[in-house]
């Protein structure tokens, strides 16, 4: 209040006026989607749902919320994703916690996760295992849409785990999944065997990951992007888990990077003796999931 009484008129900054204004400035610096952006970051800074802003656009912000608002802003037009800006993302219409520990979901690996749903929910007592977890989005949603089904999930980051058990049980689900922390290619998996296993591992090779965007190179983990020199490596390590891991006629599923990798990887799953190959498209018609099956 004494704030406003001491600014001119002019100063007055409102909600409808700064989004205007930084719905420009984003745009300017390149920013792809400037108006949600700008909105989401105003949200964060007033506490907002995306209603109250439109009906506040006369509201106007103390000196203390501007700094806030404009330190996000440039946050963002420094190259950094909104969603770690903003500490959480959605995925299967859930909410997930994210820091740059952390992949950012991305909307294409959702199209596995409901063909798996498709697959499982008439079934009963599904053990799974997700390999590389990550934020735990694919764990958690899978536990989330199918309550028949219970999962273990790893990873080798212990910062990425605490993520995703904060996830888990921001979405009520910390019965349902166990965490583990594990270099999959490194150690082996001890006792048990699921029906499902399901991955997304890295696997950007060398020479895409220097081409990478920088929203994504200089800023999500590269542990979680790059494999190394080989970019199959996980596959191949996850061919050999699915044998021993696998009841019979249990699955295996992974994201993979687009129809450049489906030859080779096929290949990868069929000779290591699984079968029943299917692959599943993305929103872009890009080859982005493979499914194999244990004889
Ligand atoms: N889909 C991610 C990207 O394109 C990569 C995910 C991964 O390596 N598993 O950046």
């Amino acid at each position: 209040m004494q704030e406003n009484k001491t600014q001119s008129k002019n100063e007055v900054w409102r909600v409808v006026d700064i989004l205007n204004w930084s719905k420009n400035f984003l745009k300017n610096k390149g920013v792809e989607s400037p108006q949600i952006e700008a909105e989401m970051l105003l949200m964060k800074v007033l506490n907002f749902s995306r209603i109250d802003i439109y009906m506040h656009h006369e509201r106007p912000l103390s000196i203390q919320e501007r700094n806030e608002f404009k330190y996000l802003l440039l946050q963002r037009t420094s190259g950094i994703p909104i969603q770690y800006i903003l500490g959480k993302t959605e995925f299967m219409s859930l909410d997930f916690f994210v820091s740059s520990d952390v992949l950012i979901p991305r909307q294409d690996t959702e199209v596995i996760i409901e063909n798996l749903i498709e697959k499982y929910k008439t079934k009963d007592n599904i053990k799974a295992l997700d390999l590389c977890t990550g934020s735990g989005c694919i764990a958690i949603s899978l536990a989330h849409y199918l309550p028949n089904i219970s999962m273990t999930a790893i990873d080798i980051s212990e910062a990425a785990l605490k993520i995703a058990k904060k996830n888990c049980s921001h979405n009520n689900l910390s019965n349902r999944i166990n965490f583990l922390q594990l270099d999959i290619l490194k150690e082996n998996i001890s006792d048990g065997s699921y029906n499902l296993i399901v991955s997304n591992p890295p696997y950007i090779s060398k020479e895409k990951y220097i081409n990478l965007a920088p929203l994504v190179r200089d800023h999500e983990p590269k542990i979680a992007l790059y494999p190394g020199e080989d970019e199959y490596i996980f596959y191949k390590r996850l061919s050999k888990i699915a044998n021993n891991k696998l009841i019979s006629k249990g699955l295996l599923a992974v994201e993979i990077g687009g129809d450049y990798q489906v030859d080779i990887i096929t290949s990868i799953f069929t000779s290591a003796g699984l079968t029943n190959i299917e692959i599943i498209k993305d929103y872009n018609n890009i080859c982005r999931g493979i499914i194999a099956k244990k004889n």
